[in-house]
């Protein structure tokens, strides 16, 4: 987006501090400032402009209405309609924290902090990032229909009428911010309720002991897409999720192996990710599989690391290449002593091991910063990117493919 298109709205009760930050925008480019004392003030000039802002850059401690009352009240406003907005703070963790909280709680598109004393940089990133969190089709998670309910039989339909597809969300390397993989996850594309999520049918799949179904649909579409960026000239490898709750219904090796044959897609860049082991009643067939998976040259990853379902043993017992670290440690990690320090461990953990890391659920540029700076290999998260479809992932990097 253009600064000179971009429609800001400055909340801060003290006046000098609007006008250092009128000034810093403008110096910027942008010329459509609108100004409020407090969140009450804010929300009224909010209406006026019937709800066309773009940003909202506001201050904390106000009266009569905060920052996190404004953020509340724009939140009951139609998802394409809520602004993004970015909080103007002097560095208080806990403060962040609960903002940070907050937003997530209300699914707000929170674009971080601002820190006092202000610096050109910080506003810099935030109008660079805009695009990503503005309201759209298919800019947010909130666009993803989710807690609805579905019979097993609703489900079978949309698989046999073929309604169910792979997105494709990058990950890039933590450095240099290349393009190294994708991940197909899965979306229903369904009739009346949109864009569904995957929370909304993996775990019925799975207890009814019909995942596999979804699996062959999600594993077939994302190989045979793999090979058409491939031909665009981009390089990327596809991890699929695989329950392992389907490993007796389904031979995934075979067909695996025939997939990459058929679309000519090397084996190396096919990955495989698995989460918990715990209840796995046939721990040995399991370990078979996914050994013979690795055997045949495909990658196998540990995802949601970290968490109860995904713990140290698994380390111990799968022939994995590659580690994901949950993105409930990433959320938190540049206010979140603990989740730091867990990180780091995390990270040291896999390079001993010699596999891959990746962070999951990276939303913000300090949070890239800081992995990159610990020694991750590979981020994931919205701050980079959505999950995209097949064209707009090709859309998205083919004129950066070499
Ligand atoms: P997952 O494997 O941990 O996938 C990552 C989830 O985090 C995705 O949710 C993704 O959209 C979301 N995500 C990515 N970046 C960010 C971020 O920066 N912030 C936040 N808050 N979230 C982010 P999604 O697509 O709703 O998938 C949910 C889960 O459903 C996946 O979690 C995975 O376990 C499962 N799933 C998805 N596709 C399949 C599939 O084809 N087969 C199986 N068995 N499970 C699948
Ligand atoms: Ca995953
Ligand atoms: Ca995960």
């Amino acid at each position: 987006m253009n600064p000179e298109d971009i429609k800001v709205l400055l909340v801060d009760d003290e006046p000098t501090q609007r006008l250092i930050l009128e000034q810093r925008l403008k110096a910027m480019g942008v010329n459509q400032i609108i100004q409020a004392a407090d969140g009450t003030s804010a929300l009224v000039r909010y209406h006026e402009a019937n709800g066309n802002v773009d940003l909202v850059i506001t201050d904390l401690v106000m009266e009569p209405m905060d920052g996190l009352g404004l953020m509340r009240s724009l939140a009951t406003e139609p998802p394409e309609k809520r602004p993004p907005v970015a909080v103007v703070s002097a560095m208080d963790e806990t403060v962040e924290r609960a903002t940070t909280s907050l937003a997530k709680a209300l699914s707000y598109p929170f674009m971080g902090f601002i820190i006092k004393p202000l610096r050109a940089e910080g506003l810099v990133k935030i109008l660079e990032n805009l695009d990503r969190y503005r309201p759209g089709p298919g800019q947010h998670t909130s666009d993803l229909a989710k807690d609805l309910e579905f019979s097993i039989e609703e489900v079978e339909q949309g698989l046999a009428k073929d309604q169910f597809e792979p997105y494709f969300q990058p990950k890039v390397d933590a450095k240099s911010f290349e393009l190294v993989s994708t991940e197909a996850l899965a979306r229903w594309k369904h009739p009346a309720h949109g864009l569904v999520s995957p929370d909304c049918y993996i775990s019925l799949l799975e207890r009814e002991g019909k995942i596999h179904y979804l699996t062959e649909t999600i594993a077939r579409k994302s190989i045979e897409t793999v090979s058409e960026f491939f031909n665009h000239h981009i390089n990327t490898s596809v991890s699929i999720n695989l329950s392992l709750a389907q490993l007796e219904q389904y031979d995934i090796v075979s067909r695996l192996k025939q997939l990459a044959a058929q679309y000519r897609v090397p084996h190396e860049n096919i990955y495989i990710e698995v989460t918990e082991t715990a209840h796995i009643r046939d721990v040995a067939t399991t370990l078979e599989t996914l050994s013979r998976l690795r055997l045949l040259g495909f990658g196998l990853s540990l995802d949601d690391f970290g968490t109860g379902y995904s713990s140290i043993q698994n380390l111990d017992i799968l022939p994995i290449n590659e580690l994901k670290i949950d993105q409930s440690f990433i959320a938190d990690i540049t206010t979140n002593v603990i989740h730091r320090e867990l990180v780091e461990s995390m990270i040291s953990l896999g390079k001993n091991l010699g596999v891959t890391v990746v962070a999951e659920g990276v939303e913000t540029e300090m949070q890239c910063q800081l992995l990159a700076r610990m020694g991750c290999d590979q981020l994931q998260g919205f701050f980079i990117s959505k999950a995209l479809t097949a064209n707009d992932f090709i859309a998205s990097f083919k004129h950066r493919a070499a």
